[in-house]
């Protein structure tokens, strides 16, 4: 099932994606879910598969799509999670995952424009795959850790590299308003068979400029979520943004950062296709 956060003329809402359509399940289920987090932490899954046959049918493209989770309490982001991103990096091989936050405000939506902000020209993409928490948990041990899995999407860190820089911490460079896309939908874990030969690539302005397959990853989404679950509870609807591979702007000859007009597209086969503009901060 793909299950997507939107906004129609204003009316904020959550449903099924089928095709160009999504049901608008929210519109039916007002009464027992505010919102596609709440749907999840009740596993409401069923719930709005049987409620799909009466709910009203709306144009995809006539909705303005919102972060897959609107409002999620924890954004947790690996860095250096593929070996050629930390070659690339020149940073050493860490024990242990290396980990930051993101606020929920800095997140957007499929087709919203990413904003390069007034005080840095140093905007560059990470296409990621994220992984949002169904059941929540504390001290989950990796071999319990999918079964705590909701599903998936498609995300692009924008980062604002100098002020990522600024000292070892990145936070300042993570969490920017308008950096952080997330969807275009969830698409559940069980459309997902195979996770390690699901492909990740980013495309800026159709040129393909990151590409790996998920099994690459350094630290694998149950190792995390164990680790992750050691320090703080995870709740459902959560994010683990899972981290970037190798081909960054900012360590190319010449560094290529994002601007104003640029097209950035992240797409993770069986996932989706999440597109997003740029635009300078206003
Ligand atoms: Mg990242």
């Amino acid at each position: 099932m793909k299950l997507a956060s939107f906004s129609n003329k204003g009316v904020i809402s959550w449903g099924i994606v089928e095709g160009g359509e999504v049901i608008d399940v929210g519109a039916k289920l007002r009464s027992s879910y505010a919102n596609l987090r709440e749907v999840i932490a009740a596993n409401g899954f069923a719930a709005a598969a049987a409620a799909a046959a009466h709910a009203e049918r709306l144009k995809l493209d006539s909705l303005k799509l919102l972060p897959v989770i609107p409002d999620p309490a924890k954004i947790l982001c690996v860095g250096l999670n593929y070996e050629t991103h930390l070659r690339e990096t020149g940073r050493p091989v860490s024990e242990h995952p290396t980990l930051f936050t993101r606020y929920a405000d800095s997140l957007l939506g499929h087709g919203d424009n990413i904003v390069r902000p007034h005080v840095s020209t140093m905007l560059d993409y990470e296409g990621e795959l994220a992984v949002i928490i169904g059941k929540g948990g504390r001290y989950i041990r990796r071999e319990n850790a999918m079964q705590h899995v909701a599903g998936y999407a498609c995300h692009n860190d924008a980062t604002i590299r100098d002020w990522q820089r600024h000292t070892s911490q990145f936070t300042p460079g993570k969490t920017f308003p308008g950096t952080g896309p997330l969807g275009p939908y969830l698409v559940t874990k069980d459309e997902v068979t195979d996770l390690d030969s699901v492909t990740l690539e980013t495309r800026l302005n159709g040129v393909v400029v990151q590409s790996a397959t998920i099994g690459q990853m350094i630290f694998p989404i149950p190792q995390l979520i164990e680790y992750i679950s050691t320090f703080t509870p995870l709740a459902p609807g959560d994010v683990i943004a899972t981290g970037t591979p190798g081909g960054v702007g900012f360590k190319r000859e010449p560094p290529l950062f994002m601007k104003a007009g640029d097209r950035i597209e992240v797409e993770i086969s069986g996932v989706g296709l999440l597109i997003n503009g740029v635009a300078n901060e206003a």
